[in-house]
């Protein structure tokens, strides 16, 4: 059973409410969306495909409970599922980051999953599968990368929906194009019960760095 992987690391945990924690990450190739702001394009192309317990002795070699999916988007190579068992089945600890237009129902109910909502700046919402939000349980998070006021607003006025205001909230600021301090003024401006997502790693490496 293999997967095509594009790189795996151990860094700090840059987004979330994992911020922080020290994190292996296992980066998969290929995504089914391009959003206008994308920062890893380089998961598009070609990786290495490697079997399972390859990917799992790489993992246990890093020396770290917390693991994260990514991509890319992970849900669009079958054997994902299989890997993120596994990785559970070991005793880590495992988060998703998902896109959102993938149906996550397929991920074994262990793992917290990360989903987005693309808002309007991605040029991608017409992908959201809003059924996905029926399946977040209450460890699970969802994140809005916000470039734009137009950004803010429609990820506001998701919140009001009952299935959104279930688990954890994370607002993102598109690096370079929307100033942190804007976001979170009108966070506390509308009184959002929402966490202000700074993209760790790039504060720390530089928004060009890659395997951190
Ligand atoms: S879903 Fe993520 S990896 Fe895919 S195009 Fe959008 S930002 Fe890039």
């Amino acid at each position: 059973m293999a997967l095509e992987v594009s790189e795996i690391f151990h860094s700090i945990q840059g987004e979330s409410s994992w911020s922080g924690q020290p994190c292996v990450f296992i980066r998969l190739m290929g995504c089914n969306l391009r959003c206008a702001y994308c920062d890893t394009t380089y998961a598009y192309g070609q990786g290495r495909f490697m079997e399972i317990p390859e990917i799992m002795e790489r993992v246990r070699r890093l020396r770290c409970d917390l693991v994260e999916v990514t991509g890319g988007e992970p849900l669009i190579q079958a054997e994902t599922p299989s890997l993120i068992a596994g990785l559970l089945d070991a005793g880590h600890t495992v988060l998703l980051e998902t896109n959102g237009s993938i149906d996550i129902g397929v991920v074994d109910p262990r793992c917290v999953t990360i989903m987005d909502i693309k808002c309007p700046s991605s040029g991608m919402t017409g992908q959201n599968d809003l059924r996905n939000l029926e399946k977040l349980g209450a460890r699970d998070e969802l994140k809005f990368v916000i470039a734009s006021r137009e950004d803010y607003e429609f990820a506001r006025d998701l919140l009001s929906t009952p299935p959104a205001a279930r688990c954890k909230i994370n607002f993102s600021p598109v690096f370079g194009s929307l100033d942190p301090r804007s976001l979170a003024e009108w966070i506390l401006e509308d009184h959002l019960a929402v966490r202000l997502n700074l993209q760790l790693h790039k504060i720390i490496w530089g928004p060009e760095a890659r395997g951190v």
